[in-house]
């Protein structure tokens, strides 16, 4: 299909029939004066009054606990970059699309005019009554940092930024598969990070908190290699500034047991690849073109296992794996946070259902014959039906193991049956 057919049809699917991709649908009955009188006034008035009461009956009386917000001012769209609010409304849209047939969760998007941390806040905390969880998406960093570590703190409901701790989830997941096929052990693997945008800062905290050591990791920006000795760095690329003395990407490379790409595309070539170490793991998720093209890495080098965010190559890193499934699991638990625990639980109940047996259905889906454990498959589909009966689980499992739980599950089998349905 050429560029220009792909965009018309983009468009079309967008406009028609109705403009956008979701809307709002009833969910109580409405057909005769009585229904309407319990909708609305007066009947509505006795709800309002238990919540009045009890601000957690909201919980018991409207859809707060099945709404989610997703909300972003437009500042990093997609590779897009800084396209403003409305702009960014198609993209939130898809998220709400997503957390629906994947997770049956409701979504309001929510665009908002201002690129102020403070006033972001402040609109995000002004409208959180409504919501059950928050999903922030596609604000830029470093600004995306304060806003979602302030709101955390301030709201009881769940927050996540989903570029952030999606892309470290999923990625790290197939971290933790690629690592056992490679070999290799966490705590002893030199990894490249290139990029230290709110992507790759969150990758790498979370692969630190599997065990990676700061010492062994290399990050590097726009102007190369992060040295500790560098003027003028953020928090952040403090954080994972290196002691030792080099410039550059191939310089970096060397020897290197794994790089993770969340840059730019095009910018490591199959020398740099020659000069890793044995079974390089190489997850080059800069969208939409990688940071090497999948074709040339597997042709550079047959012991590599790579991965890249795009859908037509194995080993899709897609955020698609983990949001509303980690969703699920907070809001069935009243989850007031989405913590570590609850992060980590995601990341191995995901690497484990890679090494489970696919269901027919999968491959049917991805049009495979026999899709197995092994380099090309290190993590599970988005179209595998078992995700929402694993990952909710271990999160809302991980939940109440941390405390954060304000509605624990007693009776796990009978929620497993609920979330199939
Ligand atoms: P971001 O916050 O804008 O960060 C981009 C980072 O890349 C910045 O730190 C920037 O350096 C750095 N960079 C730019 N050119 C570079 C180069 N030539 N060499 C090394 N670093 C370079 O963006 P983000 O949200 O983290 O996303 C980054 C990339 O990852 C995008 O391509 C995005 O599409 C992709 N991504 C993929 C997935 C996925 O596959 N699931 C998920 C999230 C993001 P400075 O700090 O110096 O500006
Ligand atoms: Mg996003």
């Amino acid at each position: 299909m050429s560029k220009q057919s792909r965009r018309r049809e983009a468009l079309v699917y967008h406009a028609k029939p109705t403009p956008g991709k979701i809307k709002v649908v009833p969910t109580k009955k409405y057909a005769t004066q009585r229904d309407l009188s319990l909708a609305y006034s007066p009947g509505v008035a006795e709800p309002c009054l238990e919540i009045e009461k009890d601000k957690n009956n909201a919980y018991k009386y409207t859809s707060k606990g099945n709404l989610v917000a997703v909300i972003s001012n437009g500042t990093a769209v997609l590779g897009l970059g800084d396209i403003g609010p409305e702009a960014s409304k198609p993209v939130m849209e898809g998220k709400g699309l997503l957390f629906k047939i994947f997770a049956d969760i409701d979504v309001f998007d929510i665009e908002v005019d201002t690129k102020n941390v403070e006033e972001f806040i402040q609109t995000v905390k002004n409208i959180a009554p409504t919501f059950g969880g928050i999903n922030l998406e596609d604000i830029k960093a470093p600004e995306a940092f304060e806003i979602e570590r302030r709101l955390k703190e301030e709201l009881d409901i769940p927050v996540m930024h989903d570029d952030q701790h999606g892309t470290a989830i999923i990625s790290a997941a197939a971290l933790l598969n690629a690592l056992e096929l490679a070999e290799k052990k966490i705590d002893e693997v030199k990894i490249v990070v290139s990029g230290a945008g709110a992507a790759a800062i969150s990758c790498t905290r979370l692969y630190q908190a599997f065990g990676a050591k700061r010492e062994n990791i290399v990050m590097l920006d726009s102007k190369g290699v992060i040295r500790s000795d560098r003027d003028n760095l953020t928090a952040q690329k403090a954080e994972f500034a290196t002691d030792r003395k080099i410039n550059t990407l191939e310089e970096a490379m060397q020897d290197a047991d794994v790089f993770i790409g969340l840059s730019t595309s095009d910018i490591v070539n199959q020398d740099m690849l020659r000069s890793m170490s044995v079974n390089p793991i190489v997850f080059a998720m800069a969208n939409p073109d990688p940071e090497i093209a999948y074709d040339l890495a597997i042709a550079t080098r047959e012991d590599i296992i790579m991965a890249t965010g795009r859908s037509d190559h194995p080993n899709q890193v897609n955020n698609v794996l983990g949001f509303p499934f980690i969703f699920r699991g907070a809001l069935d638990v009243r989850a007031t946070k989405i913590n570590e625990a609850m992060k980590m639980a995601a990341v191995k109940a995901l690497a484990d259902l890679a090494k489970e047996p696919v269901p027919e259905q999968v491959n049917i889906a991805y049009g495979e014959t026999r899709l197995a454990f092994g380099k090309d498959y290190i993590i599970p589909k988005p179209f595998d039906p078992r995700l929402i009966s694993e990952v909710p689980p271990a999160v809302a499992k991980a939940a109440m193991e941390s405390g954060v739980a304000k509605e624990p599950i007693e009776d796990w089998e009978k929620y497993k049956d609920e979330l199939m349905q």
